[in-house]
């Protein structure tokens, strides 16, 4: 495999796992997919943006990672992408939920829009349960399975985002919570990772970024170090890693210490 022969087999926390990554073909999700396939992952990229999925597959390499067009708005491309890695690979040991999109338009309360709204709804939060529902489905029978979600400072956090991104990311720390404790009963484990703010298509567009050096100047109470997706992907692959087998119901917040201090008013 292309760039991952230094990992002995002994020593690849994912050796063996199947996993499913919602969003794949995008800045967080692609990242993650090359870190668990580098970790001895098989992989299945579920996107809808073809040509980057099947381009991402190519740069890890085929045997590695393949792709599905799946809309995780749509429950029967999610049942048939879960039934296709189950009949592809024998098993899904790992749901990464993803998929996620912003509603460009910081608008007030009072404009905002019923349509736009219920889209960022509909892929951020029912694309997630969808993807939760039927990883449970294939998971039960088997009494395992570790189910991570994408949340953001935005699940703990108001303010920084827009009204329906921010619900729909404190919903994802619901269904986390919720589902974790139903889903525990099967021996499988649903937690959430919640990233403050990386250099990727989405943010990039959202904070009309011309460059990512402009990130090094958003708050953040440690310096001299930056949110990357890698650093994203490395807390998902504890979270969906056998490492973390106690760990359920948790919101893994990768943010820097953002979110545990009020600026105005701190002594330091
Ligand atoms: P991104 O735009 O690079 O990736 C998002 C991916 O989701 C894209 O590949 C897109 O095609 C895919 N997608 C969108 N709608 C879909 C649908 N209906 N069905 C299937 N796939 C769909 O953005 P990213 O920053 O990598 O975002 C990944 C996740 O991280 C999102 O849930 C996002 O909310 C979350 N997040 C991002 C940041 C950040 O600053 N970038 C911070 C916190 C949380």
């Amino acid at each position: 495999m292309r760039g991952f022969s230094v990992l002995s087999t002994a020593t690849r926390r994912l050796e063996g796992k199947v996993a499913l990554i919602t969003g794949g073909a995008g800045g967080i999700g692609s990242c993650t997919s090359k870190l668990f396939c580098e970790q001895g992952a098989k992989v299945v990229i579920a996107d809808v943006q073809d040509d980057q999925g099947h381009s991402i597959c190519n740069d890890i390499g085929t045997t590695h990672a393949s792709f599905v067009h799946c809309d995780v708005t749509n429950e029967i491309h999610v049942q048939t992408a879960i039934n296709n890695v189950v009949a592809q690979h024998g098993k899904l040991d790992i749901m990464f939920n993803n998929a996620g999109i912003v509603d460009s338009r910081r608008s007030s309360i009072l404009q905002n829009d019923i349509a736009e709204f219920e889209n960022v709804i509909r892929v951020n939060l029912i694309g997630a349960f969808l993807g939760t529902k039927h990883a449970a489905r294939v998971m039960q029978p088997v009494q395992h399975g570790s189910i991570v979600n994408t949340a953001s400072i935005c699940s703990v956090f108001g303010g920084v985002a827009t009204h329906a991104y921010t619900c729909s990311k404190h919903a994802i720390l619901g269904l986390t919570r919720n589902t974790a404790v139903e889903l525990g009963k099967f021996g499988i484990r649903v937690n959430c990772v919640s990233p403050y703010v990386v250099p990727t298509p989405m943010s990039r567009k959202f904070l009309n970024l011309e460059d990512d050096d402009m990130l090094d100047n958003l708050y953040s109470t440690l310096s001299g170090v930056t949110l990357k997706p890698e650093d994203v992907a490395r807390a998902v692959l504890y979270l969906a890693s056998d490492e973390s087998k106690y760990v359920s119901g948790h919101n893994l917040i990768v943010d820097g210490g953002f979110t545990i201090v009020n600026e105005g008013l701190t002594m330091f």
